[in-house]
């Protein structure tokens, strides 16, 4: 492991690896770390080398619909920065959230981010 993340919950990484799989299928191949770790929130960060990180917070793992979301969220963050150059919750990381993160889970952005997420066209079903 190049990255030190704490308390990293071993069997839900694996877990969120391969459901990153599954969210980037048919998706040009970006080199993501993903982790489940033990803390508050999570994050998408890219490293002084370079190196992807994203990392899902453990309690967001109790729900799969959660889980997801919140792992396409992430992904997003490095689709949008990657290929828009884009690092925030602007118009770019909407439109790739919404490519990766399946339609009925993107409501959950609208308790996370509802300006964003209403001026991208997403409401509740
Ligand atoms: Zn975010």
């Amino acid at each position: 492991m190049k990255v030190r993340v704490r308390k990293i919950d071993e069997l839900k990484t694996q877990e969120a690896r391969a459901l990153a799989v599954e969210l980037l299928k048919g998706r040009r191949k970006l080199n993501v770390e993903v982790y489940v770790a033990d803390r508050k929130r999570g994050f998408a960060e890219t490293l002084e080398d370079g190196t992807r990180v994203v990392v899902v917070p453990l309690w967001a793992t109790t729900a799969p619909g959660l889980f997801s979301y919140y792992l396409a969220h992430e992904l997003a963050h490095h689709y949008a920065s990657c290929f828009d150059g884009s690092d925030v919750h602007c118009r770019a990381f909407m439109k790739w959230f919404k490519r990766i993160c399946p339609a009925d889970l993107w409501h959950h952005e609208l308790d996370y981010n509802p300006r964003e997420a209403e001026a991208a066209g997403i409401a509740y079903n």
